[in-house]
Order: structure tokens, then C-alpha cells, then sequence
């Protein structure tokens, strides 16, 4: 994002009423500060932008900073400092994060390596793992990933075949984690491993893994095609884990892990919005200021419709993302809305971004220009956690259930 600036706060693109409650508006206001403010010229005295990312001490400050200002662990339970936000409230301040085109959106609220990824174990921890794990990653001293893909366990999250043997009090652990993200700077990982003693059973348990323990490496020599280098594998050889690491009942991690696998696709989708929304902005902004045929692009009828088409479709999307979360904070298992949001959002915000790009014409394809960025990032969210064929097969079969 070197063309772009993100201060000051952009016009909203419709007056709408504000949905969430009055605490989390008052908390969207105190984030937006903190992100056009302090975090925008901390980007540009280090030169981070999307593609340029920060080094671990950077991000240290970053988090350390949000967590003093209290949004790093707003969404721990209330017992660790969290602030019990409704799932509605959490959207929308996720969303108004990613809205504001930051670099450093995802780590306002630690979704890559923070307080996001341990928030539904701190039920499930012992007090020694809250005190060793927890609290230093809710402190934003440590920072954690959550490894449960690896290259023969993709969207069969349960093919896990990284294995943990028992041996005496410890487990020794072997295997190879894939697409980790944060972990190339992460110091611990919630890791998700085979405790079968017959390889072809599925019983896979969650371990707390000290990623600088003897045995461990994170190999992160890839970028994916958004530019980023978050992500990494994790190779585990003889690794030595005690059993205290282990996390609530063997063979219970998969269990763990996708226990909150609705709220957790949902709270994808505001990221994709947000962006949306950025590449919606830039693209009516450069049809008001492009100029062809002696006048400005915004007044040729096709490309007002492709931003009217762009307009409609984040709407219902939007509608679609706040309905669900609305349903889930009235108790609903919301299973397969869920899933149509995070399959609706991810296709719709990608071809809002697709848009946004045809409508920047040669511009839209230079590399450095956001739209150009938004177009890859935006790619990546049809395959990231559940591919848009397993939310269909999810949707599919809440619908084909047999009801009472
Ligand atoms: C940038 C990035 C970050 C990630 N971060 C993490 C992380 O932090 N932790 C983690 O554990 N994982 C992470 N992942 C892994 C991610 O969740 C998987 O990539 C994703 O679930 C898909 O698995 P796969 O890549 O193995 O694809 P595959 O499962 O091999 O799928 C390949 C194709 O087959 C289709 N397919 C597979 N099964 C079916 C089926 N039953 N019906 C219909 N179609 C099917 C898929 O939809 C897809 O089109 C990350 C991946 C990326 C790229």
C-alpha cells in the first residue's frame, strides 16, 4: 500500500444507523484513534504496509500498546479481562478494524497470534497452563498460533497424523504442521496431535507446545499470494511435551478445536467486509477523480452500475454477517447461517475487489496499488478456514437433516 494513505477517518459510504451497543461505538471511536493515529505513523516511520510487515519487536509494541489502551483483551472472557462482548458487537468492531485499511488490523485485537486464539480454552485450561500460556499471551508478553492443518489433513481436519506418544510424563511428539499462521513469530502454539496407539484411529489431543523447545522448528521460507509471510510449518522430531501440557481430555482436541468453528467462521466475515468495503471506497474515489473522454469516469453508466452492483452486494452481505450474529447472540446454534455467511461474504467480497480493480483499469494491476493488494487478500479467504465447497457441504447438510 504504497500509493494510499489510511488517515484521515474515511466518510462512511452510507449514513446508517449504528447497529451495535453504545459501548461498542464508544470503543470503534477509541480504535480508529489508536489506528490513524499512533499505529499509522508507526507504519510509516518503519515502513510496514500489507506486504511489508512488521518485525516481532514492532508487533510487540503494537500489541502492548493495545492491550494498555484495553482492546487487545476485550474478547477474553470477563474473568480475564475480557468484556463480554455480544457476538454482534464483536463484528462490527472487527469489521470498523479492517475498514480503516491499517496493516495493522490484525493485530489490534491479536487475532493472528493473541487473545482470539486461546479465548475458548481458558475454560478447558488447568490454573498452571492459564498461568504459564494464557496470561502472558492475554498480557501480549507471548504470542500463540493454533496448528492443526498439515499436508495430508487439509479440509479433512481430522486425518491429523502428527503423533504424541506417552513416555513416562511426558508425550514425545512427531510431525509436520502446515500454513500455520503467526507462527514464524509465535512462542507457543495450541498443537493438534494423534494419541491413537493404532495410527489408522482417529483420537487427536490438544497439547500446549513451547515452540523453543528442543525439537521444534518453524520453517516460514513461503509468501502467500496476498504478499504475506505470516504463515509457517511447524516441524515437531522427537519434540518432548510434558503431560501437563495436554489441553482437557485426550482425544477430546478436535472436539476443542471446532467447538466454536460457528462463531469462529463468522468472525471471518467482517474482516472480509471491512476490506470490501476499503476497495469499494477506493474505487468510487478514483471514478470521481479519473478523468476520460473529458469527463470523469463516474459519470459513464457502466461503471456507475459495477459500483452500484459492488454497493448491493456488500449490503446483503453485511445483512446476511449481522443476522447470524444477532441469532447466535439469541442462542441459536446458527450452524448453517454460519457457514452461508462466511461462503456469501468471502465470493462477495471478492467480487467487490475484482470490480474494484476493473474500475482502477492499468492502475487497478500495479502491484503496490491496494485495490491490487485487496484482489489477492480477498482471493485467499474462499480456501482460509473451511473452503467455500465445505461450508456448501456443511449447508447441504443441515438442510438435508432429518428434522423432528
Ligand atoms: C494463509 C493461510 C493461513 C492458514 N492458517 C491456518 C492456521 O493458523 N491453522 C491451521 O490449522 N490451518 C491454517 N490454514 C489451513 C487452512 O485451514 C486450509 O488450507 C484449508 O482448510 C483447506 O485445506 P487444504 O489447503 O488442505 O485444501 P484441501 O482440503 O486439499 O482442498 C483442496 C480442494 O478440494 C476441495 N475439497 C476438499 N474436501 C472436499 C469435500 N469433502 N467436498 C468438496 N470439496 C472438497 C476444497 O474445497 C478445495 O477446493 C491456513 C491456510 C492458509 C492458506
Amino acid at each position: 500500500m504504497k500509493t494510499d494513505s489510511i488517515s484521515p477517518l474515511p466518510a462512511p459510504l452510507f449514513d446508517l444507523p449504528f447497529e451495535g451497543s453504545e459501548r461498542a461505538a464508544e470503543l470503534i471511536a477509541r480504535i480508529n484513534e489508536f489506528l490513524l493515529g499512533e499505529l499509522d505513523a508507526l507504519a510509516r516511520t518503519h515502513g510496514v504496509d500489507h506486504e511489508h510487515g512488521a518485525d516481532r519487536s514492532l508487533l510487540q509494541q503494537v500489541w502492548k500498546r493495545s492491550q494498555a489502551l484495553g482492546f487487545y483483551g476485550m474478547t477474553l472472557p470477563q474473568a480475564m479481562g475480557g468484556l463480554d462482548l455480544s457476538v454482534l458487537d464483536h463484528v462490527l468492531i472487527k469489521e470498523a478494524i479492517y475498514a480503516s485499511g491499517s496493516p495493522f488490523a490484525p493485530h489490534v485485537l491479536g487475532e493472528l497470534s493473541g487473545p482470539p486464539r486461546v479465548g475458548a480454552l481458558a475454560r478447558q485450561a488447568t490454573p498452571w497452563q492459564l498461568q504459564q500460556f494464557i496470561t502472558p499471551v492475554a498480557q501480549a508478553e507471548k504470542a500463540i498460533c493454533f496448528a492443526l492443518t498439515e499436508s495430508e489433513a487439509g479440509s479433512d481436519a481430522g486425518a491429523v497424523q502428527t503423533r504424541a506418544v506417552r513416555d513416562g510424563d511426558d508425550f514425545v511428539i512427531d510431525g509436520r504442521k502446515r500454513f500455520i499462521s503467526g507462527s514464524p513469530f509465535a512462542d507457543y502454539a495450541v498443537l493438534m496431535a494423534s494419541t491413537a496407539s493404532d495410527p489408522a484411529q482417529r483420537e487427536i489431543t490438544a497439547f500446549f507446545v513451547d515452540l523453543k523447545s528442543p525439537g521444534v522448528r518453524v520453517e516460514s521460507g513461503y509468501k502467500t499470494m496476498a504478499g504475506q509471510s505470516h504463515t509457517g510449518d511447524i516441524v515437531l522430531e522427537s519434540c518432548r511435551v510434558p503431560s501437563a501440557n495436554l489441553i482437557g481430555a485426550p482425544g477430546r482436541g478436535l472436539a476443542l478445536a471446532l467447538g466454536r468453528i460457528t462463531v469462529n467462521r463468522l468472525l471471518h466475515c467482517p474482516a472480509m467486509l471491512g476490506l470490501a468495503q476499503v476497495a469499494l471506497r477506493d474505487a468510487r474515489d478514483y471514478a470521481l477523480q479519473r478523468r476520460q473522454f473529458g469527463r470523469a469516469i463516474g459519470e459513464f453508466q457502466a461503471i456507475q452500475h459495477m459500483l452500484a452492483d459492488m454497493a448491493t452486494e456488500l449490503s446483503a452481505a453485511r445483512a446476511l454477517m449481522l443476522g447470524t450474529a444477532r441469532q447466535i447472540d439469541a442462542g441459536s446454534e446458527a450452524r448453517a447461517e454460519a457457514s452461508m455467511a462466511k461462503l456469501f461474504c468471502s465470493e462477495t467480497a471478492f467480487r467487490i475487489a475484482d470490480r474494484a480493480v476493473q474500475i482502477h483499469g492499468g492502475e487497478g494491476i500495479v502491484q503496490g496499488r491496494r485495490v491490487e493488494f485487496l484482489f489477492r487478500m480477498l482471493r485467499m479467504y474462499r480456501v482460509l478456514t473451511g473452503t467455500s465447497e465445505i461450508q456448501r457441504n456443511t449447508i447441504a447438510r443441515e438442510l438435508l437433516a432429518p428434522r423432528a
